[in-house]
């Protein structure tokens, strides 16, 4: 399977950036993680909005849904033109009714309800789910096809559940949205040393870091996690192809 990061930033997105979000593809199928601010227009350097099949959602902040909207507009513009298409399910627990209800939109998208214990098939992909540490109640999710897995922590504070949730996984896509100075001074969140811990202890074949903060040099990000994780690992770069 193909994975193109589609936006690294926590919080809100640089200058022509985007929030973390993740473009997942395998035999033509095109899944999107997120959908937070500025997604929408880095997306459609890479794929079609009318080519995507199903959209994941970890959580309700707005930096992971923002631009739901706007994807839920490009539907119902192409539906006016002619060019009707099936709703697209986007996947996302219904903990929090009100936003659950507003992934289903004028037979557009509709909202499809995952819960931890599931493990649903999207496309050729089967997704599990754990729940992370977070301010609000979030998913991690981990993509297999083939017995190959892509394992994104989505937002989390440290949590050693994670460790084995995320165990072998051939690209473990992490957050690191603090320096190390802030570790433990900010709920919900790790830092590099922390998604290097992550990586080494899960056996992940490879690490991205993402959901990282516009402040500062988010290299000192990336130093942080090599001194813990002696494999592959980078910042997640935009439109870069990263196979698994
Ligand atoms: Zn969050």
């Amino acid at each position: 399977m193909k994975v193109i990061p589609i936006g690294i930033w926590g919080g809100y997105p640089k200058a022509n950036g985007a929030t973390s979000s993740f473009l997942i593809e395998h035999d033509g199928f095109h899944c999107l993680v997120d959908c937070g601010s500025g997604v929408l227009a880095s997306l459609q350097n890479y794929v079609q909005l009318e080519d995507l099949d199903a959209v994941v959602i970890s959580h309700y902040h707005a930096d992971h849904i923002a631009d739901i909207g706007s994807l839920q507009y490009s539907r119902l513009i192409n539906y006016y033109l002619g060019k009707p298409a099936p709703a697209l399910p986007i996947y996302a627990h219904d903990k929090d009714e009100t936003n659950f209800a507003n992934l289903s939109y004028k037979e557009q998208t509709i909202g499809v309800a995952v819960k931890e214990t599931d493990i649903v098939q999207i496309g050729p992909f089967e997704v599990t789910f754990c729940e992370t540490i977070h301010p609000v109640y979030c998913l991690a999710m981990k993509f297999t096809v083939d017995g190959r897995s892509v394992t994104l922590t989505a937002d989390t504070e440290w949590n050693d559940r994670l460790v084995e949730f995320a165990s072998g996984t051939g690209l473990l896509i992490s957050e690191a949205n603090l320096y190390e100075e802030h570790l433990g001074k900010s709920p919900g969140h790790m830092a590099g040393s922390e998604a290097g811990r992550l990586a080494k202890l899960s056996g992940a074949n490879r690490l991205l870091l993402t959901h990282l903060p516009l402040h500062g040099d988010q290299k000192e990000i990336l130093d942080a996690a090599k001194g813990v994780y002696e494999g592959d690992a980078e910042l997640a770069v935009v439109g870069k192809v990263y196979e698994v």
